[in-house]
This record gives structure tokens, C-alpha cells and sequence, in this order.
């Protein structure tokens, strides 16, 4: 008798406990990540030359994206398929999709990019909502105004403006913070090189000087990684959307970007479209699965020169732009 009175109870315990698990939405937060599964920092310094690059690594003036390059390394990257304007560089990096499929060939032509084609929109999709947090911050309103609202809704943190480093940087510091017990994925704008370019030229002290600030925010974020013990299992890809004009204050043919990483996998230059690609693969996102099909390809593995396996799209020509 009296087992058959305490077992009701030790049921009901039982179930209880049960229950109360399972109404808890995960029994432990999601894993943050690790060096097999890492976080991934997009950033963009808009408009800021190749060759200015190079010189002003050349000079050890810009320290920060020196020490990427040290664990990774500098490539080429150039601008296809679109004008060397601020919004179709940037629909390109977003999504790692054609001006085509985006339909963002110029500041001028297209809207948002199509809902769900965001990197962060796949990340989702093929991770889970909730096993990484999206973080998107930009210097420039317009740039944020790619983001479609569906994808704006998807995304952890959505902070679109116009303003310099001295506001995007400590944007950046908190929405990182804010978000650093996931894994995370975050794309960082920051216009002041454009800006700079625009104002005074690319031949500038001024351009040369916005390029040192964005260096410094690289190094700020650094240093923040480090505090959170997250450098190890954070890649970080700083590029630009396209170069500037020699000798003048445009960027009317410049297609000169480039990529600085600490992307150990990374071997070659590409496109645009290949880095979010890169960060997309390097993140855990099956490639093959993604419609439409991505122009980029991971900057990763076989050099391009070698013939892509069957069934692989080798990299397309560029779209022919009137
Ligand atoms: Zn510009």
C-alpha cells in the first residue's frame, strides 16, 4: 500500500520535472562559438583604394588591419558587374548574389535587395534562429535602406544611419557586447575613407587620416574580442565596396577593393561577392543548398586556377553594364 500511495507522487514529481524542461525554450542557451565554430565580422571601410591600402600598410600606419594580415592575409578584390558606387558594392557584399539577382546595379537602380537573400537571412535559415545572433551597423542610411524589412525584422540588432566612425565605432563595441553570449555574425559600415575621398580627394592627408580611424575601431574590437577571449573563434574580413578614383575626389571606374583577413583558409582573391560567400561557408552554410544560386564562391581551398569539380558553376563572367 504504501508503494502504491508515494508512486502517484513520485510520478507527479517526475512529470513535473519533465514538463518544466520542456517548457523551457532550450535547456541551455545556444553554444557560443569556438574555433570550429566560429563568429564572423564583416567590415566594410567604404571607398578606400587598393593602392592606398597597401602604401599605408606599407608605412605601418594602420596597425590593426596589419595584424589581421599577419594571421591571414591581404588579397585582391575586384569590383564587377555593377558601377564602383557605394549601394550595388554593398547589395554584392550583403548577399553574395549578382547586381542581377539583386537588381542593385547603381546608387540609382534597385531598391532593398529580394527578401531572405541577406547573408544573415541564410545564416538563419541554416543554423536556427536562435543559434546565431545578426548584427548589422551602418555609417550610412542608405546602405542600411538594402536591407529589406523582412530581413531587418530576422536580424538581432539593426542600426542604419549617417555618421562617422565616432558614432559607428561604439555602436559596433555594443551591439557586439549586447550579443556576445551566441554566436554572432555582424557587418560593420563605417563611410569616413568615401567621405574623406569625396571631400578631399584620394591623393589626401584627410583620406589617408579616415583610413587610421577605421584602424583604430578594427583595433578597438580587437581588443574587445580579446577581453571576451573570442579572438580565437572570431574571423574578421575588412574590405571595401569599391577604390577611389587616382588623383580625383570620385569613384566614377574604381574597382581596385581588396580584403584583409585573419581567415587562415583564405588563398585567393575574387569578387565582392566571394567574402560573404567565404563567411557564409566558413560559418557552417551548405552553399549548394542557397536559391538563388550565389555568384560568389569561398575564397578558400583549390586556387582558382584549378577546374571546378562537376556539377560547380566556376565564377561567372562579369554582367555587361551599359
Ligand atoms: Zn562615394
Amino acid at each position: 500500500m504504501i508503494v502504491r500511495r508515494l508512486l502517484p507522487a513520485a510520478f507527479l514529481v517526475l512529470a513535473g520535472a519533465c514538463s518544466c524542461r520542456g517548457a523551457e525554450p532550450s535547456p541551455a542557451a545556444p553554444p557560443a562559438a569556438a574555433a570550429d565554430r566560429p563568429n564572423a565580422i564583416l567590415i566594410s571601410w567604404d571607398g578606400l583604394s587598393r593602392d592606398v591600402v597597401r602604401e599605408l600598410l606599407k608605412d605601418k600606419k594602420l596597425p590593426n588591419l596589419a595584424k589581421l594580415v599577419e594571421a591571414g592575409s591581404f588579397q585582391e578584390i575586384t569590383v564587377k558587374g555593377h558601377e564602383t558606387e557605394t549601394r550595388p558594392g554593398h547589395a554584392e557584399m550583403l548577399t553574395a548574389l549578382s547586381a542581377d539577382a539583386t537588381g542593385v546595379r547603381s546608387n540609382y537602380e534597385g531598391g532593398p535587395v529580394p527578401e531572405g537573400t541577406v547573408i544573415f537571412d541564410r545564416l538563419k535559415a541554416a543554423l536556427g534562429k536562435d543559434a546565431v545572433a545578426t548584427i548589422v551597423v551602418t555609417g550610412k542610411a542608405y546602405v542600411g535602406s538594402l536591407v529589406p524589412d523582412g530581413s531587418r525584422k530576422a536580424l538581432d540588432l539593426f542600426d542604419a544611419g549617417s555618421r562617422g566612425a565616432a558614432t559607428v565605432g561604439p555602436l559596433a563595441l555594443g551591439a557586439l557586447e549586447k550579443n556576445k553570449a551566441r554566436r554572432f555574425a555582424a557587418f560593420f559600415h563605417f563611410l569616413d575613407p568615401d567621405s574623406a575621398g569625396h571631400g578631399y580627394g584620394r591623393d589626401s592627408a584627410q583620406y589617408r587620416q579616415a583610413a587610421v580611424t577605421c584602424d583604430a575601431w578594427l583595433g578597438a574590437i580587437a581588443d574587445w574580442l580579446k577581453k571576451e577571449k573570442l579572438d580565437g573563434s572570431t574571423l574578421i574580413y575588412v574590405m571595401a565596396d569599391h577604390g577611389m578614383d587616382p588623383g580625383g575626389h570620385q569613384h566614377h571606374n574604381a574597382p581596385d577593393s581588396w580584403l584583409a583577413t585573419n581567415d587562415k583558409t583564405v588563398i585567393r582573391g575574387g569578387t565582392i561577392a566571394d567574402v560573404p560567400a567565404t563567411l557564409l561557408a566558413r560559418m557552417g552554410v551548405d552553399l549548394k543548398t542557397l536559391k538563388p544560386e550565389l555568384l560568389g564562391k569561398p575564397l578558400v581551398g583549390k586556387p582558382a586556377a584549378e577546374p571546378a569539380p562537376a556539377g560547380e558553376r566556376k565564377t561567372p563572367a562579369p554582367v555587361s553594364t551599359p
